[in-house]
């Protein structure tokens, strides 16, 4: 593409040119029939069936994104990894069930994420047992209250495809390790048991009689640990790998992953020389050799991608520059555990920048940018005006530019939002670059966005109340209070100066917020002398926050209780955005 040519070139002034980026023509398109082949050889992967991997260790492969592994022990099972919903917890249980009706002893949970904890009352309705965890995989469960911000839903909804139904070329063909994410389904059901048994560091315990060691590992997630079961030689590495290039950055948006100690972390599963790995996407390796030289080429990946990123950043790269000339080796482009069917090497890089330096590239020009309405001004003056700019969008799209055209096209929409040339030329480049990928993320997102612009689909808040409170419910309520300034509507706080207290006499705690023009202070205790005193059962303050009870009826029924006005009541809840609109 022309954009990528002219990066290139800029880049070879700053470091030598790497052998793999000789080539002055940019590589061709993969043909969508090659792409097509690929994603349906990956389908395979994801196959829905349960297998024993060795003696007594089973993995559910195919049932939602994750997997669930069942170990069996002398009397009793513990299940690793729980799915993303009741409904698909289910499935994987009864699967269970035929191979042994030996009871469910206890819990573990790899990392936080929705995807391998939301499951549990599927597989333990009445919700008591033993769920063992690392201690902060509680309170990464509580950001997921953010979650519930429509930015992180939109962008999880474009990249993992939930819009994509019905069929054609532009399906969702899968989410790059798995057929599809329940998490985002409306019609299933959210169940988590929380960790009850959590550690920092190291646990060494015995459940139902097979010896296991859970070893914190931060990779993917902070609070990512791996299970090894040492009599029988398996480890279980949850997401710090899997068949695909590691997420090392994630699109939907998510902290930064300090990709190092990611890659340290492998090193620690390498040390035990496991006979099998069972990951928690994609199928399980077995043999020593076999499962030490995969985990060798993953953590040499990560390493490599970290360690040329910031050689190049020590030379001056930006960001776009530095795309242009870290890749990976042949030899590890070339293994099956990291083609780039999830994670990217060109995110991962931008990633790595981000995380040590954060969003300034470095060049004062870009400093304190144009915006956007001015930049696109200029854009159009140099192309001869709107007309002009939207021809050259039009001839990029036809000669197969297919980013320049969207960039172009963006600029035209910006000038002309009515146009509906523009945002077809922006969805044609989308969707072609969209089906030029291998990458599910990638995929999935460049086509929902052109679907977007064609005003085919439009993405909204399908959680159901029920749904989004049964998650909430699990949130210690003063954690609920203390995410509510996020969501103070500024426009309307501007001139309000007032203390409000809430007591939860049902867990016997109390906190404040304090509104002070614009600002909302969370008091982690209940304030003195407020202006405005509310005592509410926690489960009621939950739905009104959330927009699931009215407050007026609330108050009227006396559920909720408060001295100050009415009025004082209703406007301070006014003032923030609430989760659910
Ligand atoms: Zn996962």
């Amino acid at each position: 593409m022309l954009s990528r040519r002219l990066a290139l070139a800029s880049t070879c002034l700053f470091l030598a040119c790497q052998g793999s980026q000789k080539a002055e023509e940019p590589e061709p398109p993969k043909l969508d029939s090659e792409v097509s082949a690929a994603l349906e050889r990956l389908n395979e992967e994801f196959r829905r069936e349960v297998y024993e991997v060795t003696d007594r260790v089973y993995q559910a492969v195919g049932f939602g994104i994750a997997n669930s592994i069942m170990v069996e022990g002398d009397d009793c099972v513990f299940i690793v990894d729980v799915m993303g919903s009741v409904e698909t917890a289910t499935e994987v249980k009864a699967e269970f069930d035929k191979i042994t009706q030996k009871p469910i002893e206890a819990l573990i949970y790899t990392h936080n994420h929705a995807d391998h904890v939301m499951g549990g009352l599927g597989f333990v309705p009445d919700g008591k047992i033993d769920v063992y965890a690392q201690e902060t995989t509680n309170y990464h469960i509580n950001r997921f209250a953010n979650v519930l911000r429509p930015a992180l839903r939109t962008r999880s909804a474009r990249m993992f495809g939930s819009q994509l139904r019905g069929s054609g070329p532009d399906q969702m063909e899968n989410v790059g390790l798995g057929p599809f994410v329940e998490t985002l389904d409306p019609d299933m059901t959210l169940g988590l048991i929380r960790p009850n048994k959590t550690f920092w560091d190291e646990l060494s315990t015995e459940i139902c009689g097979v010896k296991v060691e859970l070893v914190h590992a931060p990779g993917e997630t902070n609070d990512q640990l791996f299970v090894w079961l040492p009599e029988r030689g398996v480890l279980l590495p949850g997401d710090n790998i899997y068949k695909a290039f590691p997420n090392l950055y994630s699109i939907r948006g998510t902290l930064y992953r300090d990709v190092l100690t990611w890659a340290y972390s492998i090193d620690k599963m390498r040390a035990l020389r496991p006979m099998h790995l069972v990951p928690s996407h994609t199928r399980a390796i077995s043999g020593q050799d076999e499962v030490y030289e995969t985990l060798t080429a993953y953590r040499d990946a990560i390493q490599f991608v970290h360690d040329q990123t910031i050689r190049g950043i020590n030379r001056g790269l930006t960001p776009d520059e530095l795309v242009e000339v870290v890749k990976l080796p042949p030899h590890l482009a070339a293994h099956p555990y990291l083609q780039e069917y999830y994670g990217k090497v060109e995110w991962s890089v931008r990633g790595i920048f981000s995380g040590y330096l954060g969003w300034f590239d470095g060049d004062a020009a870009r400093m304190e940018p144009l915006d956007p309405e001015r930049r696109s001004a200029g854009m159009a003056s140099l192309a001869g005006g709107t007309e002009g700019l939207l021809a050259a969008a039009r001839e990029a799209l036809a000669a197969g530019q297919y980013e320049w055209a969207a960039e172009l096209a963006t600029h035209s929409i910006r000038m002309d939002s009515q146009s509906t040339e523009a945002k077809q030329i922006k969805a044609d480049a989308l969707r072609a670059l969209g089906r030029g990928q291998i990458n599910a993320n990638a995929r999935n997102y460049y086509l929902t966005q052109a679907l977007e612009l064609e005003g085919k689909v439009e993405i909204r808040d399908e959680t159901k109340p029920g749904n989004a409170l049964s998650f909430v419910s699990t949130v210690p309520i003063g954690r609920f209070v203390a995410a509510m300034p996020a969501n103070l509507i500024y426009e309307k706080a501007a001139d309000k100066e007032i203390l409000v207290g809430i007591r939860f006499p049902d867990v016997g705690e109390g906190y404040g917020i304090h509104i002070r023009r614009g600002v909302a202070e969370f008091i982690g205790s209940f304030p003195e002398d407020p202006d405005l005193s509310i005592t509410a059962d926690s489960t009621d303050w939950r739905e009104i926050v959330l927009g699931l009870q009215s407050p007026a009826k609330a108050f009227a029924t006396g559920k909720v209780r408060y001295t100050g006005s009415t009025l004082d009541l209703l406007g301070f809840l006014r003032l923030f955005q609430r989760a659910i609109d």
